[in-house]
């Protein structure tokens, strides 16, 4: 028979950690809160009978938000035979105010202070034995990430598992209040035809006086008023409600608790981390911060780490291969041209010491037409999927070294702030920080940005969120920032790290904007959010991370981009000719330059009329990565691979920087991906709401790519056009929208003015 713990803990405490080590699955750890809104299960890696709970982290049993009702519901229905309690160990009386609600539960407890490694390191001492008597049940020190105690700690909870005795906390609040709590315990009875269960009836009696609706649905109570007397004598007494009677009882407890089995080393200094917050997170300093660490984010992983790796794969690996020795004498093209694919052997050059390896585009080309494969599988296989593919694959490296950073920022606890600032910012505008913690998730992937927004109570908020999360360029845009950054600007430092303040910039101003209309005004709930403390970055961690993001960039490009450039390859090389289908010569004849050319005149006023532009635009719908993709096989990227940064020389020729720009805004602000647009229907749960979604980001895409095309021309020409007029009418109406007073700010300066 299977028996299950649950892993209960504050946010951050390292739940997530544990689970993985215990269960050896490979979890999502976010060092911020709300990561975890779903309850996760596993089973324990050396026993399968043993199941294992990762719930959402909490900080009470109270229903103040989604994760704690989720929690809560799961262990008074499901009564799992365990609760393994996660406290930080860095943090310990905040963390045991779970602990002491834990412990009323009626359900076995084993407590694991964790982090026991920074514990250890600060030299502070905790006397696990007098814990574990103080409060009732076992107690272990673990640290999830190094692997201390883990074990130890699993072999308690599942003990815990065996004992028939219902536990009960060892505490107990001051006589006045145990007084009241037992006569509230004897006016409630259960439901007809339920009980509740042994040992539980302490958490009911709490539940019931602190007057907590979800839960006085579950019990009778014989006499309303004689509960309401007891809990207003006990008001009265304490000259406080209930709810903070009961909460300074607990914190009381605990600090007892806490100075009789923690000495802390040296008596509450500042700790390193809020000396580091008085920098970070300043008032004046935070966005400045906030903008630099983002800027060297995206210049190093696009323009200089990642370019050079990127070239390496794109000018060696997909392109032309790569020259040994005699680098500037070898005549390369001879070379190639003497490369016989029969002996696989590399060819020394004319000039007789260099040698050559050939790249995959020739390798693959010159290895059909030995093997004598007929013309249009070769050119399936070299143009449209090696060609294809190639383009997107080349920059798989820039994307590694880009998660590597994320993942480094969001461990030692920066992303954290980065929400914290931001919701200074927001709340001027009624919104909420909260918002923008699935934002940042969606730095990676829009995917899990999009389900971390349950993590967020207010409805209209949620939604809002929703719409806004995938403006911010996510790992598959990359590619595009990338290609355009490197082929048309010349890796200009600006460039790449202009695509994610584009991405902050529509989502500030569609906040604002949409906070201000019908659909979504009103108040936010206020967002209160524990900051970790600043640590040193697992490396284990970091590299998981970046490997398991990278790897399912990979994936995609084994299954959804292939279909996706074999589809684009066939629809570009064939077309219609007397009515029946031929290979074209010339790409331009094709199905899709026919249909491409038909669409073109959307894109226009933009700035980038040609028919290769709108379909990329358009295939990147399916997954941006094809955006690249597209271009790799319409710009002949395994044609002209032979010469490394052809490709980008074409696409050079055919975009002005500034249609370039253009194409690129659109790209990064319009629909995103399927899978994402599949994300925002499961999470509206509603069809309108995600039309009305993607249609609001085309639209705003094509305003701002509107912009960038008609002033950008406006600037550099001088040339007013009816296109300048039109686009400077939109912006007036836009800054209205923008800059117009919210509506319910205004009502709530009514009330007060009728209050008064
Ligand atoms: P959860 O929110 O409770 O699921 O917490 P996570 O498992 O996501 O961990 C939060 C952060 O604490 C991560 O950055 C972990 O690497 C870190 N962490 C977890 N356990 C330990 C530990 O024992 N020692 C240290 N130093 N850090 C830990
Ligand atoms: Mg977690």
């Amino acid at each position: 028979m299977s028996v299950t713990i649950a892993l209960a803990g504050n946010p951050n405490s390292g739940k997530t950690t544990l689970f993985n080590s215990l269960t050896g699955l490979n979890q999502f750890v976010g060092n911020w809160p709300g990561v975890t809104v779903e309850k996760k299960e596993g089973a324990l890696k050396d026993n399968k009978d043993v199941i294992v709970m990762d719930l959402p982290g909490i900080y009470s049993l109270s229903p103040y938000s989604l994760e704690e009702v989720v929690a809560r519901n799961y262990l008074l229905d499901e009564r799992p035979d365990a609760i393994l309690n996660i406290v930080d160990g860095t943090n310990i009386e905040r963390n045991l105010y779970l602990t002491t609600q834990l412990l009323e539960l009626g359900i076995p407890v084993v407590v694991a202070v964790n982090m026991i490694d920074l514990v250890d390191k600060k030299g502070d001492v905790l006397d696990v034995e007098k814990l574990s008597r103080r409060l009732g049940c076992d107690v272990v020190r673990i640290s999830a990430l190094k692997g201390t105690g883990v074990r130890e700690a699993a072999e308690k909870a599942l003990e815990a598992t065996r004992r028939t005795a219902a536990p009960s906390p060892a505490f107990a609040f001051s006589n006045t209040t145990e007084r009241t709590l037992s006569s509230v315990a004897g006016l409630m009875k259960p439901k007809p035809g339920q009980e509740i269960p042994k040992g539980q009836k302490r958490f009911f009696a709490v539940k019931l006086f602190e007057g907590d609706e979800k839960i006085v649905e579950r019990v009778v109570v014989s006499d309303a008023a004689a509960l309401a007397a007891v809990r207003e004598k006990a008001e009265r007494e304490f000259d406080d409600d209930a709810e903070s009677i009961i909460t300074n009882e607990r914190y009381t407890c605990i600090a007892a608790i806490v100075e009789e089995c923690f000495r802390k080393k040296s008596a509450s200094r500042v700790s390193a981390s809020d000396k580091i917050d008085r920098v970070i997170t300043n008032k004046w300093l935070a966005f400045p911060l906030f903008a630099l660490v983002m800027f060297l984010v995206y210049y190093v992983s696009v323009t200089t780490v990642g370019a050079w790796s990127t070239d390496w794969a794109n000018d060696g690996l997909f392109g032309g291969g790569w020259r040994l020795f005699g680098i500037g004498t070898a005549d390369y093209e001879a070379a190639v041209e003497a490369f016989d694919p029969t002996s696989g052997a590399a060819e020394p050059d004319s000039a007789g010491f260099g040698l050559w390896i050939p790249g995959i585009p020739s390798l693959a080309d010159n290895g059909l037409q030995w093997a004598g494969v007929s013309g249009w599988l070769r050119s399936l296989i070299v143009d449209g999927i090696v060609g294809g593919l190639g383009a997107v694959l080349g920059f798989v490296p820039q994307m590694f070294v880009l998660f590597i950073f994320l993942a480094i920022l969001e461990d030692c606890g920066y992303m954290a702030r980065i929400a914290f600032i931001m919701d200074r910012i927001f709340r001027k505008f009624g919104l909420s920080g909260k918002s923008f913690i699935p934002i940042l998730i969606g730095t990676g992937c829009g995917v899990p940005g999009l389900m971390a927004s349950r993590a967020i109570e207010n409805d209209r908020d949620r939604k809002m969120t929703l719409i806004t999360t995938t403006f911010i360029p996510c790992g598959a845009k990359l590619p595009v920032i990338a290609l355009i950054s490197g082929a048309i600007f010349g890796g200009e430092w600006w460039v790449a790290p202009s695509a994610y303040f584009a991405g902050i910039a529509a989502i500030i101003s569609s906040g604002v904007l949409l906070k201000k209309t019908w659909l979504f005004s009103g108040e936010s709930a206020p967002f209160v959010m524990e900051l970790p403390a600043y640590h040193l970055p697992a490396a284990t961690g970091v590299l998981r991370s970046a490997v398991q993001r990278s790897w399912a960039f990979v994936k995609k490009a084994g299954t959804i981009i292939l279909l996706s450039v074999v589809a684009v390859w066939f629809l570009s090389s064939f077309g219609f000719e007397d009515g029946k289908l031929v290979q074209v010569e010339d790409l331009g004849d094709g199905i899709l330059a026919h249909v491409g050319r038909s669409v073109a005149w959307v894109f226009a006023p933009l700035g980038f009329e040609d028919w290769k532009a709108a379909v990329a635009t358009i295939t990147g719908l399916v997954a941006k990565e094809n955006v690249v993709g597209t271009f790799g096989i319409l710009y002949g990227f395994a044609e002209v691979a032979e010469d490394g940064a052809e490709i980008w020389g074409s696409l050079a020729a055919s975009f002005t920087p500034i249609a370039a720009y253009s194409l690129l805004i659109f790209n990064l602000l319009c629909a995103p991906c399927f899978a994402a647009i599949g994300a925002i229907r499961r999470e509206m749960n509603n069809w309108k709401w995600t039309l009305f979604a993607v249609s609001y980001q085309t639209f705003f895409a094509y305003f701002a790519a509107l912009c960038v095309y008609q002033y950008g021309m406006l600037l550099t020409t001088g040339i007013f056009s009816e296109g300048t007029a039109a686009t400077l009418a939109l912006t007036v109406v836009f800054l209205f929208l923008l800059f117009r007073p919210r509506k319910d700010a205004f009502r709530s300066v009514k009330t007060k003015l009728e209050a008064v």
